[in-house]
């Protein structure tokens, strides 16, 4: 791996680190300008659902390329847009019935909270205005998904712009947080507890939303959400007349073995949904969020009083959706969901065997999180994730509330892929681990 030559002109994420190049992609694998590899375990984050260089999304971006690449969303929609909205319902059991097509994650949420509140004011209850998220939630870097998140070394600097309306709830993460003696449903009544207190404590009418990912990552770990936690939440909604909006940015589109990965935890759908990373595979910028029908319904029946005035200029992109439409085609086509779920299986086991000083697997399918045993002021996740990218392996670091470590590989990764990936992290665990001389 070589850093660029030539003193760089942009302003990178941090601006004193040199960047290596990626400047090719195969399969499971990016290529550096001197034809070394670097195995992308994580699918930069959870993105690269498909790996590198898939000819078919290619073809289906040069192919809408060279049709037509941008038509404003004000005057026109587009085939590829057209069609794959119509998959995404199609795949999701009823559970929406309109999509809207954006650019990033943090758009969508934007927007859908947007949404949430355009539906209130539609309805005449112009009161709601709070919206109830959970601390170490991550919505993204935008103000509004910001806001809404809680992730403190990132909000820190910019308090003062964030939005007084959004409220932060425990998070859920049962195997951390249950008390002695606390099973499962007792955590959860908890948990919901508290959520009841919030809606009383900010006056029930006056809250539009609980906004949720249904498996917190970064922060966190994969952490998947608790038995009947999702239903309850479902429940207290619409008990309370708000809406329930599931951020599935990261864990969403396969990742978790299912489609969505409320399916694998429960079954209890939301009112709006956000998704991104591996809609579209890395090939294109593009997210999206689903619409319920009750949503879907009030809107339209207030289309004339209450027209929803909020539209971004690269909405609805074709040349995205024409790479979301490949990619989701390839994922149902190839039954890829299949080997989410068996390499899943096959990733935790290989995990549990080889790596020491494990405290902890959480995760559903391919999106899984290693948390190590080590106090807190001896953790190894950062170490372990530099010492296997310079092994040849790029994994996801989780943030400072854990000392864990995320994978979240393609969905097309062989079982000798698999093992290649455990070796490897599991050799630089030890290697950290004696460096340390945590272990001899
Ligand atoms: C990545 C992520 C976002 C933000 O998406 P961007 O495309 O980076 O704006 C929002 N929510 C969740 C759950 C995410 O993982």
């Amino acid at each position: 791996m070589i850093a660029s030559p030539q003193p760089t002109a942009i302003f990178h994420r941090s601006l004193n680190k040199n960047y290596d190049t990626a400047s090719g992609g195969d399969g499971v694998y990016i290529v550096h300008p001197d034809g070394s590899r670097t195995v992308d375990r994580s699918s930069g984050s959870a993105v690269s659902c498909l790996g590198h260089g898939h000819k078919g999304v290619i073809e289906a971006i040069v192919d809408q390329a060279r049709k037509m690449a941008f038509a404003h969303t004000s005057f026109f929609t587009s085939d590829p847009a057209e069609e794959l909205a119509r998959l995404l319902i199609d795949e999701s059991a009823n559970a929406f019935t309109k999509v809207m097509f954006l650019s990033s994650g943090s758009e969508a949420v934007g927007s859908a909270i947007k949404i949430t509140r355009q539906y209130h004011v539609s309805r005449g209850e112009t009161k709601r205005v709070n919206f109830i998220c959970r601390q170490y939630a991550y919505h993204g870097n935008t103000l509004g998904a910001l806001s809404a998140g809680f992730n403190p070394p990132r909000r820190q600097t910019f308090e003062p712009l964030l939005s007084s309306a959004f409220h932060h709830v425990s998070p859920c993460f049962f195997s951390r947080d249950a008390k002695d003696g606390e099973d499962e449903k007792a955590y959860v009544n908890r948990l919901l507890q508290e959520y009841e207190d919030m809606f009383e404590k900010l006056g029930s009418s006056s809250v539009a939303a609980v906004l949720i990912e249904t498996m917190g990552w970064a922060t966190l770990g994969a952490v998947p959400a608790a038995k009947g936690y999702l239903m309850r939440l479902r429940q207290l909604c619409d008990k309370h007349g708000a809406l329930l909006i599931y951020g599935e940015v990261m864990c969403g589109m396969g990742r978790a073995g299912t489609l969505h990965a409320w399916q694998s935890l429960g079954n209890a759908a939301p009112d709006l949904q956000t998704i991104g990373k591996g809609l579209g595979a890395g090939y294109q910028p593009i997210s999206a969020i689903l619409v319920g029908h009750k949503v879907h319904q009030v809107m339209q029946a207030s289309q004339a009083q209450h027209p929803f005035v909020s539209g971004h200029t690269y909405q609805g992109h074709s040349i995205g959706c024409a790479a979301a439409l490949a990619t989701q085609q390839t994922i149902v086509k190839d039954d890829l969901l299949a080997n989410v779920r068996a390499m899943g299986d096959l990733l935790e086991e290989e995990l549990r065997k080889q790596v020491p000083n494990l405290k902890e697997i959480k995760g559903l399918g391919l999106f899984k999180a290693v948390e190590f045993a080590t106090q807190p002021g001896n953790r190894i996740a950062a170490d372990v994730a530099s010492t296997c990218l310079a092994n040849g392996a790029a994994v996801y670091l989780c943030s400072a509330a854990v000392d864990a470590i995320l994978f979240a590989p393609p969905f097309i990764i062989s079982e000798q892929e698999v093992h290649e990936l455990v070796s490897i992290f599991a050799a630089s665990t030890r290697q950290v681990l004696q460096e340390k001389k945590i272990m001899q």
